[in-house]
């Protein structure tokens, strides 16, 4: 199978019927880099930027940083890169900075809330990004923003750091492309006012799933207890993707979610088009989609979602219909 897979690495991603899909992969080190290549993935749709704080002793440098991102860049080549801005805390620690215990790390003093408090922080991992794209463009996101007061700010932040370098004489990148990861569900209810302050949104399957069903994802005894392409859920991925198209964004997802072949084919289903997950599953995900009827399943799992009285798990409409074609 491994050897199947390879093969498909050349081979673009189209659906049996003709719908095209981006298909990307998730990535934090350069030693992930490789896998660009050995997957076919069309680019970098989540690059954790925490991953090189985390395995340092200190805090990388500013110069650190920038000649880290500088070398994904290179290796990415026109291939898109997404940077996500530092997702420190909870189940991301970094040794060297943070103290206080807390009683809900997940929900604590984390990613975008750290950030805020500390811009420095901020903003020297922004500059770090703004001088590694000079001239070209920059794709950047936002973990676990929460309202959408939270990108506004780190907007201005960003339009300062821009401000900044052009008044130093550096070039600045062409254009900066910024986007919020959708992760809590307060944002679910204030998702036209948050398309109208981003270049794009992408969904964080993994803390939105943790957090729209009070589950926690590092919690073995309960981690697998739902179903994780139950109806609840999946409305909410597929309102998610309806607002992007009424408001003209481009809605991605990254996360596990998208790294299994049923709810991969799920999200198809529902209307995504643009995926990131871990590289060892784009070969499984496109085997699928390259035999995928999209819009005959688009219609049996939207039925399956719009019917209040049909009962049977979607898992089950899915799987069945896996098996017939
Ligand atoms: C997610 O939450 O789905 C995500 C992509 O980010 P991480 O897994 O790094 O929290
Ligand atoms: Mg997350």
């Amino acid at each position: 199978r491994q050897e199947q897979f390879r093969a498909l690495r050349a081979v673009e991603p189209f659906s049996a019927d003709g719908v095209r899909v981006n298909l990307m992969m998730n990535a934090g080190l350069l030693v992930d880099l490789p896998q660009l290549d050995d997957s076919g993935a069309e680019g970098i749709g989540l690059f954790r930027t925490e991953l090189q704080f985390m395995i340092a002793s200190r805090m990388p440098k500013a110069a650190e940083q920038e000649s880290f991102y500088r070398q994904v860049l290179d290796h990415a080549g026109n291939r898109p890169v997404t940077f996500r801005t530092l997702d420190i805390g909870s189940d991301k620690m970094v040794s060297y900075f943070r103290s206080q215990e807390e009683e809900n790390p997940a929900m604590g003093w984390r990613a975008i809330r750290l950030a805020l408090d500390r811009p420095y922080l901020l903003r020297m991992q922004l500059r770090a990004l703004m001088k590694a794209t000079a001239g070209e463009t920059l794709k950047v996101m936002v973990p676990m923003v929460s309202e959408v007061a939270e990108i506004r700010e780190a907007r201005a932040l960003m339009a300062k750091e821009v401000q900044h370098l052009a008044r130093f004489g550096h070039q600045v990148p062409k254009k900066i492309e910024l986007g919020a990861m959708l992760e809590v569900p307060a944002l679910l209810y204030e998702i036209d006012e948050l398309m109208a302050e981003v270049d794009f949104v992408s969904v964080g399957s993994n803390d939105l799933y943790q957090f729209f069903m009070a589950i926690d994802r590092g919690n073995a005894r309960v981690s697998d207890r739902y179903d994780t392409v139950s109806k609840p859920f999946l409305r909410v991925l597929r309102d998610i993707v309806r607002a992007g198209e009424k408001n003209n964004v481009p809605v991605t997802l990254c996360g596990e979610y998208a790294s299994k072949p049923l709810s991969a084919m799920a999200l198809f289903a529902i209307g995504y088009r643009a995926v990131s997950m871990s590289p060892t599953a784009i070969g499984p995900v496109k085997a699928m989609l390259l035999g995928l009827d999209i819009s005959a399943v688009s219609a049996v799992v939207n039925a399956a979602l719009d019917d209040p009285s049909n009962t049977e798990p979607v898992r089950r409409v899915l799987e069945r219909f896996a098996t017939e074609h």
